[in-house]
């Protein structure tokens, strides 16, 4: 809804007409708005506190392929297709995230990741993982003892996971997007133009 001339207070924002309110500014909605900004939708991008004020601005900026699980148990868990796809899945996530940070130049690095075993039935389970990932076309190498010599097993090395500076690309992707769409608080009125119930989600 709209407000009257007499309803207005001065220096309140009163309204904003857009085409998509997306509600939070961290790498969701930063990410949602920067790619409906370009597809040339007039974009409100609603922000309670500041960009990267919740978990994006708190994480510990690291681009990993897979989930929390290794690959082994994942298998055990979802089925052989299920988590090649999820794999995949994570695996196309970290090439967006690179391509991102590679165009708007904000800092990373090339880091690698490796997942530990804590004792032998995990050290073995990271080498059945390690053979499954091979077998399903991931770029992965193993090692039988800790290459880091601080006593744990072997290990399952990523060579393509990085570290990234979270609230540097949510910074860039908001600028990218047209700063001026970020909101503190809401407007007293946001006027949706054009969109539908089909463009909400
Ligand atoms: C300690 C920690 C470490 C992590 N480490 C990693 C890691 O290394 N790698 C990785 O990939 N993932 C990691 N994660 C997970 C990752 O950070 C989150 O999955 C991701 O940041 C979620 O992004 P988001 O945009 O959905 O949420 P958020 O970043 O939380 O953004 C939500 C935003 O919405 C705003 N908001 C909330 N309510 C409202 C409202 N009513 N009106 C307006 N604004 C509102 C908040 O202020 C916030 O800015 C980690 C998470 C944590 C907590």
């Amino acid at each position: 809804m709209s407000v009257s001339v007499w309803q207005q207070k001065p220096g309140q924002a009163d309204l904003y007409e857009c085409d998509v309110a997306v509600i939070g500014a961290g790498i969701v909605g930063a990410y949602t708005a920067y790619t409906l900004a370009g597809q040339g939708k007039k974009v409100a991008l609603v922000e309670s506190r500041f960009p990267a004020a919740g978990a994006t601005g708190r994480n510990a900026g690291m681009s990993l392929m897979g989930a929390a699980d290794n690959y082994a148990t994942g298998v055990a868990r979802f089925g052989r297709e299920k988590a090649r796809h999820l794999w995949n899945l994570t695996r196309e996530n970290q090439d967006k995230t690179r391509a991102f940070v590679e165009r708007f130049k904000t800092p990373s690095v090339k880091s690698g990741s490796a997942i530990l075993g804590i004792d032998e039935r995990e050290s073995a389970l990271l080498a059945e993982a390690y053979q499954l990932m091979r077998e399903d076309g991931f770029q992965v190498e193993f090692s039988e003892a800790d290459p880091f010599g601080r006593g744990f097993g072997s290990a399952i090395l990523q060579p393509d996971d990085f570290g990234l500076d979270p609230v540097a690309l949510v910074g860039a992707l908001v600028e990218a997007a047209g700063r001026r769409l970020v909101f503190s608080r809401l407007p007293r009125s946001l006027l949706f133009t054009g969109a539908t119930a089909g463009d909400c989600w």
